[in-house]
């Protein structure tokens, strides 16, 4: 939840306004000096249209711990700036500035050194950060060579580092891994959230003795505490006091679940003691394998104390390939939800061309792997298969990825063993259109004109189709080189069914620098000026051109 304490006239405005929006946000009246100290112990964030001075003033006596206060943002009297001033890391303060700012038109102000310069930071992963935290974050800020080695592959953001394995790892470097290891100088550890722990116990078990078992049942297994991110057990258990408690200590979500299924798994150590108790063989290794889904494996078996048994599970990782419409060229158009998943791969996969047109926005420490026109096939396999081993992947195209695009072969090839997340891009149509005018105003189609994987018989008839059917026809891929006919024998087609004075709108690199406008007619127009990067829009028999803009009426005119 998002507090918001405004004091003043135009406070209030801001604030009503972030919430009418924000259905997180919740607004804390009265003076500043009890609002603002009961939103800080209330809320994840507060949003304080304040000055700096007055909330620091106000909230230095609460201050804690950074990994656990909420972020705070100040913004000032007359709305320009949002500035985080608490918790901008941890407590997700640099990522509300911008929340805020982009409600408010405020420029976000983040003075965090690791932002400044853009370097994807150790604290902002949301997981636990051990050891040397401050000497890798600095060594990254200047620049030195970090090393970083996963003993598996977490879907993580880039980090300015240089992958290893393992075994090569040198100071500074980072380690992600779930294990035990010996503390070491120039060493930070990422505790990813991989381990779940399964919990049987007694009724009335209590919480002191199920806390040892877990400690016990982990170091023992060389595991970190800091990387179990669940505790599953049977739905007899779900409201178990002394379990309850313990996972409240430790901020664990307690997730049970029926006998019945927990009987169907299989297991090293089932009890018949238990079955004939609670209607299942396992409660420990079988809901710990449960809760950690697909391809789990269990690293701690079941260890038993006089009133618990505790065993634990790995989660398989799993990656994540996001899709990525980059829009026509302009970046402006570019969404800024493409922005941030090119920040949150570790992996950027795509036609050279298109990493050239991001180039800025890749974030150091991003393995980059681009490719020449034509290798479709291979680079939707590479990001696919990075994502299958736990990766986080974007793949990238220009428009949008979806479409005539990559989108199709990587989703071919995917099957459910990691997450995927489409980004919509602004496609050449929606690009060309604006320029032209409102040559879509009705129903439309779009046709590629590339028999390179279809066959032109089966082109043909769709174009053939559009033509009766009086579609306004979007053609991408129109001509290339040594590919010429096509345009021509489309457009005789097309002039079969509409007026010669039927407008064509020829958009050639639109929101690119090169870009180039002609509206012509189907009789006029000059395959000569039609290239691989030109995108022709031809009218239907209804669009008409106006002031030198193709428009296309809303409703068919009867008469
Ligand atoms: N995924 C892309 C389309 C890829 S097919 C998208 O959604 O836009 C490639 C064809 O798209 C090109 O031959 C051209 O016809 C068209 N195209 C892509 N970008 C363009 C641009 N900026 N201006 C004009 N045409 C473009």
């Amino acid at each position: 939840m998002i507090g918001l304490v405004a004091t003043t006239k135009a406070g209030r405005v801001h604030a009503d306004r972030l919430a009418e929006l924000w259905p997180d946000a919740k607004l804390f009246a009265g003076p500043a000096s009890a609002a603002l100290p009961e939103a800080w112990a209330e809320c994840d964030g507060v949003v304080a249209f304040l000055s700096v001075g007055a909330t620091v003033r106000l909230l230095a006596p609460h201050l804690g711990d950074k990994h656990t206060d909420p972020g705070v943002v100040c913004v000032d009297e007359a709305g320009r700036w949002a500035v985080a001033v608490l918790g901008a890391h941890g407590g997700g303060a640099n990522t509300l500035a911008t929340r805020v700012s982009e409600v408010l038109g405020t420029t976000p102000v983040l003075t965090t050194a690791t932002d400044a310069v853009g370097v994807g930071a150790l604290d902002q992963l949301g997981l636990v950060v051990e050891g040397d935290y401050a000497g890798v974050t600095r060594a990254m800020l200047d620049g030195d060579v970090v090393t970083l080695a996963q003993d598996q592959p977490w879907p993580l953001p880039p980090l300015a580092a240089s992958r290893v394995p393992y075994e090569a790892l040198i100071a500074p470097g980072i380690v992600v891994t779930d294990r035990l290891i010996e503390p070491a100088d120039g060493i930070a550890v990422v505790r990813p959230r991989s381990l779940v722990l399964g919990i049987g116990s007694s009724r009335g078990a209590p919480a002191a003795q199920i806390d040892q078992l877990i400690a016990e049942v982990l170091a023992d297994n060389r595991l970190s505490p800091a990387s179990v991110g669940a505790v599953a057990t049977v739905d007899a258990k779900a409201d178990e006091v002394g379990l309850l408690e313990v996972c409240a200590s430790h901020g664990w979500q307690l997730s049970p679940y029926p006998a019945e299924l927990l009987a169907q798994v299989t297991v090293p150590n089932p009890s018949e003691v238990v079955r004939r108790a609670v209607g299942t063989p396992s409660v420990s290794e079988a809901s710990a394998l449960v809760h950690a889904g697909a391809g789990a494996t269990l690293v701690a078996y079941k260890r038993t104390s006089p009133m618990a048994t505790v065993a634990v599970a790995r989660r398989a990782p799993r990656g994540r390939l996001t899709l990525v419409g980059l829009g026509p060229g302009a970046r402006d158009l570019l969404s800024p939800r493409a922005a941030a998943a090119l920040t949150s791969s570790a992996f950027i996969v795509g036609l050279d061309q298109y990493v050239a047109q991001v180039r800025d926005l890749i974030r150091p420490g991003t393995t980059v792997l681009e490719s020449g026109l034509g290798q479709e096939e291979e680079r939707a396999r590479t990001a696919v298969d990075l994502a299958r081993e736990g990766h986080a992947v974007a793949l990238i195209g220009s428009g949008d990825a979806g479409v005539y695009a990559m989108a199709s072969p990587a989703l071919e090839m995917a099957d459910d063993s990691f997450d995927v997340v489409g980004v919509p891009g602004i496609t050449a149509a929606l690009a060309a259109a604006s320029l032209l005018g409102a040559p879509l105003g009705h129903d439309h189609a779009a046709i590629s004109l590339s028999d390179l994987h279809t066959p032109w018989p089966a082109i043909e008839r769709r174009v053939r189709a559009a033509a009766e059917g009086d579609f306004v026809v979007t053609f991408y891929n129109p001509r290339s080189r040594g590919r010429n006919h096509q345009l021509t024998d489309a457009l005789e087609l097309l002039r079969a069914h509409r007026p010669t004075t039927t407008p064509v709108g020829l958009v050639r690199d639109a929101s690119r620098p090169a870009e180039r406008v002609i509206l012509t007619t189907l009789s006029d127009v000059r395959p000569d000026d039609v290239d691989m990067l030109t995108v022709v829009v031809v009218g239907s028999s209804q669009t008409v051109e106006v002031a030198g803009r193709m428009v296309t009426p809303r409703g068919y005119r009867w008469s």
